[in-house]
C-alpha cells in the first residue's frame, strides 16, 4: 500500500533495531538515547509544568521564554544573533525541524546533497518532496573520518537547491573544522544553494574540538537553517523539543511546512529546555566530558576485543569496522550475545559503509560494562 516514494524507506533502522533490543532483552547500544536522566531541576520544572495546567496547545512558533532562552543561549556561546520573534521555530525534535526545513524549502525536481552516512531522516524527507539526492560519501582521515572535499566540489550543481551538514556528527563522530566548513560555504554562496546545519550534537564536540557553526561564516547566515535539539543535549530525547534559527525568510518556510505536521511542539516541556539552556550550561560540560569518557572506555574495550575502532571526536557514537556483514551481524546480535547496535549500511547509499557498525556509548558506566561483558562471551 506504501507510496513508491516511502518505500525504500518503510522501516527506519532505529525501530527495527530497537525492536530486537526489547524482543530479546538486550542491551541498546543502537538507537542514541541516553539510559540516565538530564538536570533534577529542569525535570521538576516539566511536573509542576503539567501539574500547573500548562496542557493546551502552546504558541505554534514556541512558547516565547524558550524562544527568548534558545537565541540568547547560542549568541552567548557562539556569538551568533537570531532575533525570537521571527528566525527561530520550536518544532517536535530535530527531525521535524528537518523535514518541514526539506518541506518548506525544496521542489519537486531539485537535487539535495547529503553526506553519507547520514541520520536517515534526512533522504526519507526529501523523498516526500520528489526532489532527487545526490551523495558525497565521507572518507577514511587518520583513523577517523572526513569530508570528500573532491566529491563534494563535483556533486553540487546548478539544480542543487539545498545541502545537509552535519557536526558533530552521526553516526563517525567526525567534527569538521573550519577548513571543511569553509569549502561547504565557498560552494553554497558560488552555487547560490541553501544549507541546513544539523547541529543536534553541538554542545557534545570533545576537547581540544570545537564546534563551529556554518552559519556563522561569511555569506552563510541568509542561507543556512541551524537544527538543533533538546534531546541530545539534555537527555531528553523523548520530549521532542527541537528547534530551527534562521533568517525571517527562510524560517517563514520552515514554519509553514511544520504548521501541518505536529503544529505545536509539546507544551509543559518548553519552559523546562527554557530554563535548561539558561541555567544547566555547568551540568552540560560536566556531560561533555563524561561521555568523552565514555566514548574512551568503549573505544579502548572495543579495541580490545579485537575490533577496528574508528575514531569519533564528539556525539554519542563509535564506529567499528567488522569486516563482514554489518546488517546481518547487527540483526543477529541482540539474540546471540543480548547487545544492541546499528549497522551504518542503514545510514548510506553506498556498499563500503557495509562493514562498519556503530555503537552508542550514552549510557551508564554500569551499561556498558555489562554490554563489553557480553561482548566479550562471543
Ligand atoms: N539529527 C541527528 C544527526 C540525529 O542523530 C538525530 C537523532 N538523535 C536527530 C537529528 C533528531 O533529533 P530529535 O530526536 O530531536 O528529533
Ligand atoms: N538519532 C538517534 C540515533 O541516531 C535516533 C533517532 C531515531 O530513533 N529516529 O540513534
Amino acid at each position: 500500500m506504501l507510496v513508491e516514494r516511502l518505500r525504500p524507506h518503510n522501516t527506519s533502522v532505529f525501530g527495527e533495531i530497537s525492536r530486537l533490543a526489547v524482543k530479546h532483552d538486550a542491551i541498546d547500544l543502537g538507537q542514541g538515547f541516553p539510559d540516565y536522566d538530564g538536570p533534577a531541576a529542569m525535570l521538576e520544572i516539566a511536573r509542576d509544568a503539567i501539574s500547573g495546567g500548562l496542557n493546551q496547545y502552546p504558541p505554534s512558533l514556541g512558547q516565547p521564554g524558550l524562544r527568548a532562552a534558545i537565541v540568547a543561549e547560542r549568541a552567548r556561546r557562539l556569538g551568533g544573533e537570531y532575533d525570537a520573534d521571527g528566525e527561530v521555530v520550536v518544532t517536535a525534535g530535530a527531525t521535524e525541524a528537518l523535514t518541514a526545513a526539506v518541506l518548506g524549502l525544496v521542489e519537486r525536481g531539485d537535487e539535495v546533497v547529503l553526506i553519507e552516512p547520514f541520520y536517515d531522516s534526512y533522504v526519507a524527507a526529501v523523498a516526500m518532496t520528489g526532489a532527487t539526492v545526490r551523495t558525497v560519501g565521507m572518507v577514511p582521515d587518520g583513523g577517523g573520518f572526513t569530508l570528500d572535499v573532491d566529491e563534494l566540489r563535483r556533486a553540487v550543481g546548478p539544480r542543487t537547491r539545498l545541502l545537509v551538514v552535519n557536526s558533530p556528527h552521526n553516526p563517525t563522530g567526525a567534527v569538521l573544522d573550519r577548513r571543511d566548513l569553509a569549502l561547504i560555504a565557498e560552494l553554497a554562496c558560488a552555487g547560490d544553494f541553501l544549507v541546513i546545519a544539523d547541529e543536534v550534537y553541538e554542545h557534545l564536540a570533545f576537547d581540544p574540538r570545537q564546534h563551529l557553526s556554518i552559519a556563522s561564516l561569511p555569506g552563510m547566515r541568509e542561507r543556512t537553517i541551524v537544527v538543533s535539539s533538546a534531546a541530545k543535549t539534555f537527555n531528553v530525547t523523548g520530549w521532542r523539543i527541537g528547534w530551527a534559527l534562521g533568517p525571517a525568510e527562510l524560517i517563514d518556510a520552515v514554519y509553514a511546512a511544520k504548521q501541518y505536521l505536529s503544529f505545536v511542539a509539546p507544551g509543559p516541556f518548553q519552559p523546562a529546555i527554557a530554563y535548561a539552556l539558561t541555567h544547566e550550561q555547568q551540568w552540560v560540560a560536566a556531560e561533555r566530558a563524561a561521555l568523552h569518557e565514555k566514548y574512551r572506555f568503549m573505544s579502548t574495550a572495543l579495541r580490545e576485543l579485537g575490533f577496528d575502532v574508528k575514531r569519533s571526536q564528539g556525539g554519542f557514537f563509535v564506529c567499528v569496522d567488522i569486516g563482514s556483514d554489518g546488517t546481518r551481524f547487527c540483526r543477529e546480535l541482540p539474540a546471540r550475545l543480548g547487545v544492541a547496535a546499528i549497522p551504518v549500511a542503514a545510514l548510506a547509499e553506498r556498499s563500503h559503509w557495509d562493514t562498519l557498525v556503530r555503537f552508542s556509548y550514552c549510557k551508564q558506566d554500569a551499561t556498558l560494562r555489562e554490554a563489553v561483558d557480553r561482548l566479550r562471551r562471543a
